[in-house]
Order: structure tokens, then C-alpha cells, then sequence
């Protein structure tokens, strides 16, 4: 099981890969959609979909000079499908991060097989995941969007269309560009999968979640997308929360007991993923009863 509060790249290194993803979404793309398939087709980067079970998402090869990437239908479904772009993307990571294609044309770093969208904890492949995320959702762009869309999923699900990426991807570049304190969790059929808090503003308090399907309160938004439930029309369930239900070290007659929104969207066979931000009305009215 890995829980995953944060990337473990340095703060320099990821801005130093957002900024080669960005630089290359402007260059090729510089308006609408970025499409990382025409980008591979411009940089002589062959590319194949083919059925490969549950083998990998992607996969970068160098053999006799040359770039192919292998794209695993049996995961990312469609060729043009939100998780066949982050996957592309992430290839065209391997390849445009220096030290990656080096390795790879050196011999010094053997092909491996990806598993796109944040469900490795390699190194390598947390860069390729920043890139493709980068790439297909740059900096200027996405604030320029997000800042005008809604708090929450409300928001993510329409920043995500104009993007053409999927509700996990979308979500986490929500919450790492802190926007607003949040956390982001993502759950398996069966049990916890991985969470990512916004940067500064969650404290220490506010870092152990709940982690156990078990934990989770039988009629809370997570447990009905996790049953199965069929969202509201808006795709999503949602339900007032408060910290100290959520937060392991909270309790419930502290201050920092503040509401919570939590709402819980399912992604088919791929789980649920639960988005919590505090509730800004009540936050308010919590911090004047900090003063006296
Ligand atoms: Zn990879």
C-alpha cells in the first residue's frame, strides 16, 4: 500500500520540469488542446497501440537510433482517451527530460514498463507523471481557467474537458497549483489507493486521513461511489464533513474542527476518488472564535 502525501521532488526540480513541459506544450500548442501524439510524431517518436493485458500503460524504446513508444489499449482503452494522453504525455516525458533519454540511448537505464497517472512511486516515473501532467495542463493556462471555475469537483470536471484530461489527473493539478486547501483521495474497489494534500496549507494535524474503507461513514459521499451508487446528475456526491471525521488528529471540540465539504466521484474500474476542502463560511466564523 503506498500513502502519498506529497511528490518527493525537490521544489527546484519539479518547477524545473513544469517548466519543460509547459515549454513544450507553448511551442507546439501555443492555443486549444495539446495533442501528444502530434508532438511524438514531430520529434520522429514512432508510436504503436497495441493489447497488452495489465503489462504497463506505456513504454519509451530506443533501438537503432530511434524513439518508439507502445501504448497499452487494455488500459487506456481509446487512442484519444484522457488516460492515453497522460500516457503519451508521460512517454514524451522519458524522452524530453535530459537524463532520462540519455539513460535510455546510453543503455544505461533498460526500457521500462509506465503506469501512468500517479500509480508509481519511482522517481522516474513521479517526473514523467509531473511532465505529462505539465504538458497537457500548463502553468499559465490552468490557473488562467481554474481561477474562474467553482471550488472542488464542481470545477475539476469542467477544467478537465477543456484539457482533455481525466478526473485523477485534473484533480491533483488542482491541488498542487493551492488554489484552496484540499486533500485528494484515491481509492481502489477494495481498499485505500493514495492521497495528496495542498502544499502549506494543511498543518501537521491535518495530514493523517482516514486510510481504511472501514473507517468511512456508511452514508458519507465516498462509501455510496464506493457501493456503487449512482452519482446525481452532476457526477458527483457530496456531503457537509468536518475535520475531526476525516483528520485523524483532529478532535472534536478543537477550534481547527472546521466543516469540510466532501464530495466522491467514481472513475469505473479505476475507483473512487474523494475531494475535501474546508467549507469557507464556517472557516470564517472558526477564526473569530480563535481570538478570545
Ligand atoms: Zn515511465
Amino acid at each position: 500500500m503506498t500513502v502519498r502525501i506529497r511528490s518527493a521532488l525537490s521544489a527546484s526540480r519539479s518547477e524545473e520540469i513544469a517548466g519543460l513541459a509547459e515549454a513544450v506544450a507553448d511551442e507546439y500548442f501555443p492555443s486549444g488542446k495539446i495533442d501528444p501524439v502530434a508532438i511524438a510524431r514531430t520529434k520522429e517518436i514512432t508510436l504503436s497501440f497495441g493489447h497488452y493485458e495489465n503489462a504497463f500503460d506505456g513504454l519509451l524504446e530506443y533501438r537503432g537510433g530511434r524513439f518508439h513508444i507502445f501504448a497499452n489499449l487494455d488500459r487506456i482503452e481509446k487512442t484519444d482517451s484522457p488516460r492515453a494522453r497522460f500516457t503519451v504525455g508521460h512517454e514524451l516525458g522519458h524522452y524530453f527530460i535530459d537524463e532520462h533519454r540519455n539513460a535510455l540511448s546510453t543503455g544505461r537505464a533498460l526500457p521500462h514498463p509506465s503506469f501512468s497517472e500517479y500509480e508509481s512511486d519511482l522517481l522516474v516515473e513521479r517526473e514523467a507523471d509531473l511532465f505529462a501532467a505539465n504538458l497537457l495542463m500548463p502553468t499559465g493556462r490552468f490557473n488562467q481557467i481554474a481561477k474562474r471555475e467553482k471550488t472542488g469537483l464542481e470545477g475539476i470536471l469542467k477544467i478537465r474537458e477543456q484539457f482533455g484530461t481525466s478526473v485523477t489527473s485534473t484533480a491533483i493539478r488542482y491541488a498542487t497549483s493551492d488554489f484552496v486547501p484540499c486533500a485528494v483521495i484515491k481509492w481502489n474497489e477494495e481498499d485505500f489507493g493514495w492521497k495528496w494534500l495542498s502544499n502549506d496549507t494543511f498543518g501537521a494535524g491535518f495530514r493523517k486521513t482516514v486510510e481504511s474503507i472501514k473507517d468511512l461513514p456508511e452514508d458519507s459521499p465516498t462509501a455510496r461511489a464506493l457501493a456503487g451508487e449512482r452519482p446525481p446528475s452532476q457526477g458527483f456526491f457530496e456531503a457537509g464533513t468536518t475535520a475531526a471525521a476525516w483528520f485523524r488528529y483532529v478532535r472534536e471540540y478543537e477550534a481547527r474542527n472546521v466543516i469540510f465539504i466532501e464530495q466522491a466521484v467514481p472513475l469505473g474500474r479505476f475507483g473512487v476518488l474523494t475531494f475535501l476542502y474546508p467549507d469557507t463560511k464556517t472557516l470564517s466564523s472558526n477564526a473569530g472564535r480563535n481570538m478570545y
